[in-house]
């Protein structure tokens, strides 16, 4: 994790480079707000997407950033022509790069500062790791990065000289609750707990015997936060919140059984820490990411973010009450990993990945999500992590296993 002053030692150029890998998305997007507020502060070097020709091409008109990347070939060249037609003032300004490794590419480009890791999934790990390796402020989003491979992870990030930002709500305000210097001064900083507060998704009070029969846009119906599909998905299941528990152990250096999970269905407070001196700090504010965003982007520093004040009379109370693991089973699974370490998670983040893949694609029943992962976790043996490979076998052992799964009927 990073220390102030090496943020305030470090020379950074004004206004900063600001690369987005996920541009399109919902944190992308929200990202690109903030950054709109401050045209002084940041410079947009590069926007990227996998596909979205349509939005991405806004975006290149409103932030004329030097590269604009898409993974998908076809989008990429659609996305020059597009340029070329419809704003040649800038086609010439702008390069147009396509495929994964250009996403690595722009993430450790000389000019660019900061990068916004806001690609969904593992798909996001390559780049994630990239800004890490060439000692970037990462803002990190991607929590599947350090979900399968937090150990590496972490190794990039102090070999790379980088600072590691968390995005995720709940972690940008532990981060905000712990002392600085965090986790360097561990041993001293008298915390007792980290305490994960999560909604508990669009169906904690649902009862459990319909829960086979929802539907898609019924799991994506988030109470509270507006996200992408596959996270609205595990915030639905509360695999989000198992995800976040081993975010959690490698970004606060802290073992599962120092994170406890708190349901706090109206997500004002964000998170909390636990002092042995019997202090508890939480940060609050709406859910809005907008905040932990302008919190990493300006960081050590405060800035606008376009968020509305708290309205505390208008909330009128806070409400906490203990997991269900009964309701649910994903959190269970992913504390067994958290446990199990080795490339456990990366096994299980896969598994994931297919199972909310195919529920989203109307193939599987909303309960058998977890019954996927599990059956996967099973079936297939952790090992130690040692390299980078030993993850990517992983990741593709466990989906190719949940695939073929699928294939065979699971959850029928
Ligand atoms: P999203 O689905 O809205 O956007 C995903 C972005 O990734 C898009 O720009 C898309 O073009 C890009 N992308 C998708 N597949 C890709 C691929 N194969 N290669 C390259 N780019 C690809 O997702 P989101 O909700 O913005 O979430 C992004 C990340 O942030 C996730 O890891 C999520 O867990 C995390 N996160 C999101 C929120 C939130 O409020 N949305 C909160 C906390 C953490
Ligand atoms: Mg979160």
């Amino acid at each position: 994790m990073s220390h102030p002053d090496s943020a305030v030692n470090r020379p950074v150029s004004d206004p900063q480079g600001i690369a987005i890998l996920g541009a399109t998305g919902s944190i992308g997007t929200s990202t690109l707000d903030v950054l709109s507020r401050h045209p002084e502060r940041f410079q947009v070097v590069a926007l990227t997407a996998n596909r979205n020709v349509e939005r991405l091409f806004r975006q290149c008109v409103e932030f004329r950033p030097e590269f604009a990347v898409m993974v998908d070939h076809d989008a990429a060249a659609a996305l020059g022509k597009r340029l070329a037609a419809e704003a040649p003032q800038l086609a010439g300004s702008i390069e147009v790069l396509a495929g994964a490794e250009a996403l690595e590419q722009v993430a450790a480009l000389p000019q660019v500062d900061a990068v916004m890791a806001a690609i969904v999934g593992a798909a996001g790990l390559a780049s994630s790791l990239a800004a890490a390796r060439a000692g970037k402020r990462v803002l990190l989003a991607n929590k599947e990065a350090l979900v399968m491979s937090g150990h590496l992870f972490m190794e990039q990030v102090v070999s790379g000289g980088a600072e590691l930002l968390p995005i995720d709500s709940e972690h940008n305000a532990i981060f905000q609750c712990l002392p600085v210097g965090y986790p360097r001064g561990r041993e001293h900083s008298g915390v007792r707990r980290i305490l994960l507060t999560g909604s508990g998704g669009p169906f904690r009070t649902t009862p459990m015997a319909e829960l086979d029969s929802v539907t898609p846009d019924q799991a994506c119906a988030h109470p509270n936060w507006d996200m992408g599909r596959k996270i609205s998905v595990d915030s639905a299941t509360m695999m989000n919140k198992g995800l976040e528990l081993i975010e959690a152990c490698w970004l606060f250096d802290a073992t599962p059984d120092q994170i406890e999970v708190v349901l706090h269905p109206q997500s004002v407070i964000h998170s909390m820490v636990d002092y042995v001196d019997g202090s508890v700090l939480a940060q609050m504010g709406n859910p809005d990411m907008r905040t932990p965003i302008a919190h990493a982007l300006a960081w050590p520093q405060r800035m606008a973010s376009g968020v509305a004040p708290l309205d505390l009379y208008a909330i009128a109370g806070l409400t906490f009450e203990r997991i269900d693991l009964l309701r649910y089973p994903a959190l269970g699974l992913a504390f067994d990993a958290a446990r199990d370490g080795g490339t456990a998670p990366a096994l299980l983040n896969a598994a994931n990945e297919v199972a909310v893949a195919a529920f989203l694609d109307g193939q599987l029943p909303f309960t058998a999500i977890n019954l996927l992962c599990a059956d996967t976790l099973m079936k297939l043996d952790s090992e130690p992590v040692k390299d980078l490979d030993t993850v990517l076998d992983a990741d593709a052992r466990a989906r190719a296993h949940a695939e073929q799964r699928l294939r065979e009927g699971f959850g029928e």
